[in-house]
């Protein structure tokens, strides 16, 4: 029987790539997206992969939405935590709410969707979590408190649950992109964006499908003495 993959936010930018990836791959594979319907309905015409609609930041959403997914198409043996949100501004600038939507989308959507997927993972003795971070988790970025602590702890939480899913044959990893030509970093203004690329030793912007790549390594069989890890594609911004 295939695996089943989910990933959320699947149905953009990077997460799309890692959808079509693990479809490539053999899997079964469902995304979740937020709320943009219009995309999510072009997604699922052009990929044949079936879009969930719910927000990852609301726990019994998340609950509901995944045992929706159990029962439709099967319960989950590979997760993806890919969803998140900017909400940019110096600390000064910041409000309340953009430094908490964050913390809840991009951070409490990973324990979320775990929640609902660990179970299954833990009772068949075989499972994959693979969390999104960000090199801004890594190094910490300008304008940014919210995103880079939420992304900082997703590399928290990862190690954590590694040693939980370890005697399940869970395994729990991060990737850590770069800068990578998505809708995400289409809002980044072109002057700011031209001196990000300069300081990116390949000298251009990462592609999704080079994230997918990882994801898909990762999900795999072969990949099962990797846990707690993080794997950082960044075309040798960030190395350490
Ligand atoms: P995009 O903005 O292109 O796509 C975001 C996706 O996440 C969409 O499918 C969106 O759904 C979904 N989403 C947003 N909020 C929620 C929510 N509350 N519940 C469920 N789904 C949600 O993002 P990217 O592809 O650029 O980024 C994907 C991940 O990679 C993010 O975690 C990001 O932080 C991380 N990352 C990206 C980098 C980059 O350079 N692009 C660099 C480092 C990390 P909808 O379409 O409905 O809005």
């Amino acid at each position: 029987m295939a695996r089943v993959a989910i990933v959320s936010g699947g149905t953009r930018g990077i997460g799309r790539a890692i959808c079509e990836a693990l479809k490539a791959d053999g899997m079964t594979v469902v995304a979740n997206y937020a709320g943009n319907a219009e995309k999510a309905r072009a997604f699922t015409e052009e990929t044949g992969i079936p879009a969930y609609q719910w927000d990852v930041g609301d726990h019994e959403a998340t609950l509901a939405g995944c045992a929706r997914v159990a029962e439709e198409v099967g319960p989950v043996d590979v997760l993806v935590n890919n969803a998140g949100i900017t909400r940019d501004g110096t600390l000064l600038k910041m409000s309340y709410d953009d430094w908490a939507d964050v913390l809840k989308i991009n951070l409490g959507g990973c324990f979320n969707m775990a929640k609902a997927c660990f179970p299954h993972m833990r009772d068949q003795k075989w499972g994959r979590i693979i969390n999104i971070g960000s090199i801004n988790g890594q190094a910490g970025q300008y304008g940014q408190v919210n995103y880079a602590a939420a992304k900082s702890g997703i590399h928290g939480f990862t190690k954590a649950l590694a040693q939980e899913g370890a005697r399940f044959g869970v395994t729990v990893n991060a990737i850590a992109p770069g800068y990578i030509d998505t809708d995400m970093v289409a809002a980044v203004p072109e002057n700011v964006l031209e001196k990000i690329v300069a300081r990116i030793p390949v000298g251009r912007l990462g592609h999704a499908d080079e994230i997918a790549r990882g994801v898909s390594f990762l999900a795999s069989e072969e990949a099962g003495f990797i846990t707690g890890s993080t794997l950082s594609i960044n075309g040798g911004q960030h190395m350490y």
